[in-house]
């Protein structure tokens, strides 16, 4: 089968989603891009995680033409492939439903840099202008408030964040919802304190190195 290794992550960060809590149901979907072989390995489109196989990781081309699959591939496959033409670096797309960046997207507001962990993605999270799902108006949207980052917020609809790999991807994504729970909890009782942007540059020049061997 064509894509194995690729198609077996999918499944399994897939199901991780559902255990994570970052997702309910069918919502949100993941990808791989292999670009040697110009082809992403794409979850179904509506089928459940907990059933699902490596055969029914769908291939699709960088420009959505189906390769190989019995599903129809997610309906977010536009804002997968637009993320691997337009930020060559990145392999991974993770797409989630969670529930405090979802909160925070409904009030069409922007996660600032609550916590230093903000720096996974970058030195806030932007909020997407409203688009429906599964079009390429939102992708066009999730990519225009994404220049800066490795994620963003999909206006009343959850979170898309993007990595080198599938498991920096997961990371970013469990990483800013819990910031984004954090931020919405500070805000229920006070004010909290952003930190700047002279704090935020240092952070990302030492997430470089992080988990990186010495
Ligand atoms: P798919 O099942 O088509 O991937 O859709 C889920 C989703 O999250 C749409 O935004
Ligand atoms: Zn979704």
């Amino acid at each position: 089968m064509k894509l194995l290794e690729e198609r077996k992550k999918v499944v399994q960060y897939c199901q991780l989603l559902l255990k994570s809590g970052l997702t309910k149901g069918t919502g949100g979907n993941i990808s791989i891009y292999a670009p040697s072989e110009n082809c992403v390995a794409i979850s179904p489109s509506g089928v459940p995680y907990d059933s699902l196989k490596p055969e029914d990781i769908v291939l699709i081309d960088i420009d959505g033409n189906k390769i190989e699959g019995n599903y129809k591939p997610s309906s977010e496959w536009a804002m997968h492939t637009e993320v691997y033409k337009q930020k060559p670096r990145m392999k991974s797309v993770v797409h989630t439903h969670s529930v405090f960046a979802k909160t925070l997207s409904c009030l069409r507001e922007d996660l600032p840099a609550i916590s230093y962990l903000v720096a996974v993605a970058g030195k806030k999270v932007a909020c997407a202008q409203y688009a429906s799902f599964g079009t390429q108006e939102l992708a066009n949207n999730a990519l225009a408030a994404m220049t800066d980052s490795k994620a963003v917020l999909l206006a009343n609809h959850g979170l898309l964040a993007a990595g080198e790999t599938v498991e920096e991807a997961f990371n970013i994504a469990e990483e800013i919802e819990l910031c984004a729970e954090v931020y919405i909890r500070a805000r229920g009782v006070g004010s909290p304190v952003i930190l700047d942007d002279t704090e935020m540059d240092y952070m990302l020049e030492r997430f470089k190195s992080y988990g990186k061997p010495s």
